[in-house]
């Protein structure tokens, strides 16, 4: 094997065999259920193998986000052995098996495809082959089934083909894997293009792993992606949600958008965003971007709950005040009604790349909606406002856009702060000053309102 790193590309797979003392995994690192799927898989006669991220982040020391497993056994031969399995997937049978909330997947081994000696899975019903590929070289479907050895070439990437054998507790490498963990470096398994264009979603792998193992994607790997970002406009817009959140909100989310920035890949998911870019990355647009998956990171690092729609609400807000200002500048529409129908163009415009779900896109309504209520304070407004159930999220973000914009939003922020902070009496007073400056405003306006009377002429 070619041991330069830099120019090492994985073609032809060659296996090393890791035996059971010579690696730092052990099973106490493994979840019950995946090891009770294991050995019970294994009892019965398959091969069953712990693989991807299970193997890998826990030979960085690191705790897996979940377990994978892989066989020999078809879904239908894995779902007679579990009662509490589901098979899922169309383009990716699958087979679930459920421990109350914890899922551990199980992969058939898969094969290559249009090859005969790898198909020995099953037809579907209406008799199509069980691969095929569109025009572009994308998988439509990957449901052939194969050996250990041509599952592993089908995998993404190097440190992602790790099996570890629940037989012998040794690991097989297929890829080189091991070695480029110890590198740190993500490398695709095979011709990168080829590769992205068989699943463009690998693109964001690549990126996704990068930042959240803090390694780097290598260059013949990296090469291609910029060129062939656009692909992921043929993504179904329900994967790239599931595949965003993963990307924005597990806790490395500024560094993943620093990446997907620099390798062109944010525009294809949010191409609203994109019109407000600039050369510096410091548009008001770019720095709440910022400051929300700053936020969120930190908010993953506490182990604090996370709510998608308060990142949409905020990465989308700026485009929708430029809207909302160009709706109500063309159509006459007052500023708050040019701000509604702002809101449902931006949301239908983002949900064509990235299909967040209803209860998220009514929520981040409510979030933009609120940012309009908020400075509206006075009589029994503020009391109100504060029993809203969006008002925490609402809060929270206007003192986000007070940090970026300073001036009266901020004092508008810190004044919400305190009155939450307030006892009653406290309250009473923030209110009732606004009270006499909001009655004194009005009589000021009713003033000048008023047109002045013309000196009546002789003639009338
Ligand atoms: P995570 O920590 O996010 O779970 P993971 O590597 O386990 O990382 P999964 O999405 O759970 O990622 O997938 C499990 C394994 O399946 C991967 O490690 C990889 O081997 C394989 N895999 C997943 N998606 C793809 C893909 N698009 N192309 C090729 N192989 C894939
Ligand atoms: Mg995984």
């Amino acid at each position: 094997m070619n041991r330069d790193n830099k120019t090492r590309e994985v073609t032809d797979l060659k296996l090393e065999v890791i035996p059971r003392q010579e690696h730092g995994i052990s099973r106490k690192g493994i979840s019950e259920n995946a090891l009770k799927v294991l050995y019970r898989l294994n009892k019965a006669g398959f091969e069953a193998y712990l693989v991807g991220g299970g193997v890998r982040d826990l030979m960085l020391n690191t705790q897996p986000k979940d377990f994978d497993i892989a066989t020999n056994a078809t879904p239908e031969e894995v779902r007679k052995l579990f009662r509490n399995c589901r098979l899922v997937g169309r383009r990716f049978r699958l087979a679930h098996i459920l421990f109350g909330r914890d899922v551990i997947e199980v992969a058939t081994f898969r094969g290559h495809h249009g090859s005969e000696k790898g198909e020995k899975g099953e037809k579907s019903e209406k008799g199509e082959k069980n691969a095929s590929q569109s025009n572009d070289g994308m998988l439509l479907r990957d449901n052939v089934y194969g050996s250990i050895d041509e599952d592993a070439e089908r995998r993404d990437f190097t440190v992602n083909a790790l099996y570890y054998n629940i037989d012998d507790f040794s690991i097989r490498d297929y890829a080189g894997g091991v070695e480029d963990l110890n590198n740190r470096v993500i490398r695709l398994i095979g011709d990168p293009e080829t590769r992205y264009r068989e699943d463009p979603v690998r693109m964001l792998r690549a990126v996704r792993f990068a930042a959240k193992l803090d390694m780097t994607v290598n260059e013949a790997t990296a090469a291609p992606i910029p060129a062939l970002a656009h692909l992921l406009r043929d993504i179904p817009a329900a994967r790239l949600f599931e595949e965003s959140l993963k990307l924005l909100q597990s806790g490395y989310g500024s560094q993943t958008y620093k990446l997907l920035r620099d390798f062109n890949l944010f525009t294809p998911l949010f191409p609203i965003l994109s019109e407000h870019f600039t050369e510096d990355r410091n548009s008001k647009c770019e720095q709440m971007i910022e400051l929300v998956l700053k936020s969120t990171d930190e908010r993953v690092a506490s182990e604090q709950r996370i709510n998608p729609a308060f990142m949409f609400a905020a990465m989308l807000w700026y485009p929708l005040e430029t809207r909302a200002e160009e709706i109500a500048f063309e159509s006459g529409l007052s500023y708050y009604d040019a701000f509604m129908v702002a809101a449902n163009d931006i949301l239908d415009e983002q949900v064509k790349s990235i299909a967040i779900p209803r209860r998220f896109t009514a929520m981040i309504r409510d979030i933009w909606q609120l940012q309009l209520r908020l400075s509206r304070r006075s009589g029994t407004r503020a009391y109100k406002l504060l029993e809203q159930n969006k008002f925490r999220a609402a809060f929270d973000f206007l003192e986000m856009r007070g940090e970026i914009e300073g001036g009266q939003l901020q004092e508008l922020a810190q004044w919400w702060d305190d009155f939450q902070k307030a006892d009653r009496d406290g309250r009473n007073d923030m209110v009732q000053v606004l009270n006499k400056a909001s009655s004194a405003k009005k009589v000021r306006r009713r003033r000048k309102a008023k047109p002045r009377r013309r000196k009546p002429t002789q003639e009338s």
